[in-house]
């Protein structure tokens, strides 16, 4: 059984975001970059049904600039067998994305796909369901436990107020939540030997995908400045403040 990861390159999940001075987005001038947290939980995931004897090859796949091979490298280093780069500098939304994915798993036929739920960057929650509505197979988000069975797979959803269980036949699309695993750190062995483990090539124009922009950004602002505090000297005032300033009384 084959799995592939869609893995995102994204800023760290510990930087403070700058919005640029124009609003036309985020700088990402100098600015850590890192593996998108619900992409190493996907690719963990997938690393542990293969060492579960569960399925033989683990592909990992970005979309992106030359320097998304380095959060290919990190899935290579955490336990992924191979990966595939498709490169391009430009914005790729996640229709694009989707559709590239989809030709991508009509080449590498996996039986699982496992996404993220999210990017954190533009945190649009729409690719995995995307990719399972164009490849026209059974999806299971948010999945928090993925247990297999045959040809079937079974997927613990979070959802609002509790958890649905849902079968799927594969092939099938999952996508994970933050409680399905915690992705393990990449030991220093394994950095080493995942810097000799192959990265193919290719960009949409050779899938045949048109990744042109379906949306325009008109702005993008930072979140309104918390104001500080106040400290109140009694119950009275606090409860005169909630009442008569906050009004939430
Ligand atoms: P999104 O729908 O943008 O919130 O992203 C959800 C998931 O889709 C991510 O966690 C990744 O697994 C996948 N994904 C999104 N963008 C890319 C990309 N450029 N390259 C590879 N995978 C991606």
């Amino acid at each position: 059984m084959k799995i592939m990861v869609p893995v995102k390159r994204v800023i760290d999940s510990n930087v403070k975001v700058r919005v640029k001075s124009d609003g036309s987005g985020v700088d990402l001038a100098n600015v850590k970059m890192s593996m998108n947290p619900f992409c190493e939980i996907a690719v963990e995931e997938a690393i542990r049904i293969k060492e579960r004897g569960e399925a033989s090859e683990v592909v990992a796949v970005s979309i992106g600039s030359a320097k998304a091979q380095d959060t290919l490298r990190t899935a290579l280093a955490m336990g992924a067998d191979r990966a595939i780069l498709i490169k391009t500098d430009e914005t790729v939304e996640p229709l694009a994305v989707a559709k590239v994915l989809k030709a991508v798993a009509e080449n590498e036929k996996p039986d699982l796909i496992i996404l993220g739920k999210q990017a954190i960057d533009d945190d649009c929650n729409q690719t995995g369901q995307m990719l399972a509505g164009l490849l026209g197979v059974p999806q299971g988000t948010f999945a928090s436990k993925i247990e297999l069975d045959g040809d079937k797979v079974k997927v613990t959803r979070e959802v609002d107020g509790g958890l649905e269980t849902v079968e799927l036949t594969k092939p099938a699309v999952i996508t994970t939540d933050l409680r399905l695993n915690e992705p393990r750190y990449a030991s220093l062995p394994n950095i080493m030997k995942a810097k000799k483990k192959p990265i193919d090539e290719t960009t949409p124009e050779d899938l045949g995908v048109d990744i042109a922009p379906r949306l325009k950004v008109l702005a993008v602002e930072e979140p309104k400045a918390r104001e500080a505090g106040i400290k109140v000297d009694d119950v009275p005032s606090l409860v005169d403040k909630l009442k008569n300033d906050a009004g939430v009384l």
